[in-house]
């Protein structure tokens, strides 16, 4: 076990990383009164994928004043999403479930950061590099700040981990141990941003397009400004290998997973580096204890697809505000802690299902945003995925996939 070193700062809470759930999170709690750190690594404004916001990311921007901020940065104006299917044949299209931005998330997150610092929270550049805990109880961190070899100890009565991909109190032993997720394991994501991409004309030329090929072959396209547009291509890691690397199979996605999307991009000017992310899929069981907690990727990450991920951050900053603010005022972390678990993994697992769901039966996907259950799909797909009750369209799903999961899929010109 870490000996505890003595302090020298403390405290309410320590946020590990300002991406917007470490950045919500430090909001909530400096609004409500709390002393908030907020340790990020990284320089901001910094490069981060993930532009393309839900409705229920929206909510939580407008409950702290944003719009007009947004609205200035000409993020364009989110309507939905259309999916469009093998070889160009069909598509649907779901609208978000309230109006949302898709966002260039160096500014977003900084501009997320602001506002936090704004609202009272302190900011300090540094990597965090060990949790400092004693009896199962996280005390606070260590960490080396910028442009310093020593490593500072602050402790708080709370740290939380919105590291992302960091995922420090897992990697450190605190939380649980990273599982990957089989299904979306053997993935590769190769992104970058074009400018003058050819978009839809109009309104629909601000929305996510998402291309489908088969099964783990996709790309989206999605305008983060007036002029640029970020478009990625997933697929799977044995299909860069028969490429041969991965600008080769960068190329062949855009001309191979659907017509739809070479001739959008061909010739156009590219304004990013060409970057890849594998191996983004896992879980962490448990992330929550005394005296600390996970939130967002730092957590549970899934399949990209359908954009969940920066609003389930938010959405999990807000809840873990409030279970930390009742711990605070009850002294018992075990209940409230218990049921922001319950929240984050109730959401998850919906999104996880409506996935595995969207490639098992994407024809069935697109009938059902067409019929009567076009208004649940538009919740589910918009973030509204945590409610207590199972909802009817989410009962159906898992009961398909219970039932003929297992099937190899028959309807693949969606
Ligand atoms: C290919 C791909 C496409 C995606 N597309 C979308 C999309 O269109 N829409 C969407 O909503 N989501 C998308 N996502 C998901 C989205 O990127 C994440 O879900 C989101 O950024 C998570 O936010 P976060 O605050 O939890 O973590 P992050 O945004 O990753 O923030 C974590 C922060 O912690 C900092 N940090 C890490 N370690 C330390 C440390 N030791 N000390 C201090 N700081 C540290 C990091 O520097 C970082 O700034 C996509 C993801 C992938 C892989």
């Amino acid at each position: 076990m870490e000996s505890f070193i003595s302090s020298t700062k403390h405290f309410d809470v320590i946020v590990i990383g300002s991406g917007p759930g470490g950045a919500t999170l430090a909001a909530y709690l400096a609004q409500a009164g709390l002393v908030v750190l907020v340790i990020e690594k990284q320089n901001f404004p910094r490069y981060h994928i993930g532009e393309s916001l839900t409705g229920m990311a929206a909510e939580i921007l407008n409950e702290f004043g944003l719009a007009t901020e947004l609205e200035r940065r000409w993020f364009p104006r989110k309507g939905g999403v259309k999916v469009i299917g093998k070889d160009a044949r069909n598509e649907f299209f779901v609208p978000v479930l309230q109006p949302t931005w898709q966002v260039r998330r160096a500014e977003f997150d900084d501009m997320l950061l602001q506002n936090a610092i704004g609202l009272g929270a302190r900011h300090q550049p540094g990597t965090v590099k060990k949790i400092l805990h004693q009896n199962g109880k996280v005390l606070g961190v260590s960490y080396q700040p910028h442009g310093e070899q020593v490593l500072q100890d602050v402790t708080a009565r709370f740290v939380v981990d919105a590291s992302g991909h960091g995922t420090v109190l897992s990697r450190q032993g605190i939380a649980g141990p990273l599982v990957y997720f089989d299904e979306f394991s053997r993935q590769v994501a190769i992104f970058t941003q074009f400018r003058h991409a050819r978009r839809d004309p109009g309104l629909m030329g601000e929305n996510t397009f998402l291309f489908y090929s088969e099964v783990h072959h996709w790309a989206w396209f999605i305008p983060v400004s007036p002029d640029v547009v970020s478009v990625g291509i997933v697929i799977p890691t044995s299909q860069v290998q028969t490429c041969g690397g991965a600008e080769a199979a960068w190329a062949w996605g855009l001309e191979n997973i659907n017509p739809e999307l070479g001739w959008r991009v061909r010739g156009c000017e590219r304004v990013e580096e060409i970057r890849t992310i594998t191996n983004y899929a896992y879980n962490v069981e448990p992330f929550v204890g005394d005296g600390w907690l996970c939130v967002g990727d730092a957590h549970r990450f899934m399949d990209p697809i359908f954009s969940f991920g920066v609003s389930f951050s938010m959405l999990e900053a807000r809840a873990a505000s409030q279970a930390i603010l009742r711990t605070m005022q009850t002294g018992d972390w075990r209940g409230p802690f218990t049921e922001y678990a319950a929240f984050c993994t109730r959401g998850q697992d919906v999104a996880l299902d409506v996935i595995r769901y969207f490639w098992k039966f994407p024809v069935f996907f697109g009938y059902q945003t067409r019929g009567k259950t076009r208004k649940d799909i538009i919740r589910l797909l918009g973030s509204d995925c945590h409610t207590p009750e199972e909802t009817p369209i989410v009962q159906v799903m898992r009961q398909t996939l219970a039932k003929y999961g297992d099937v190899a899929r028959v309807n693949v010109n969606l």
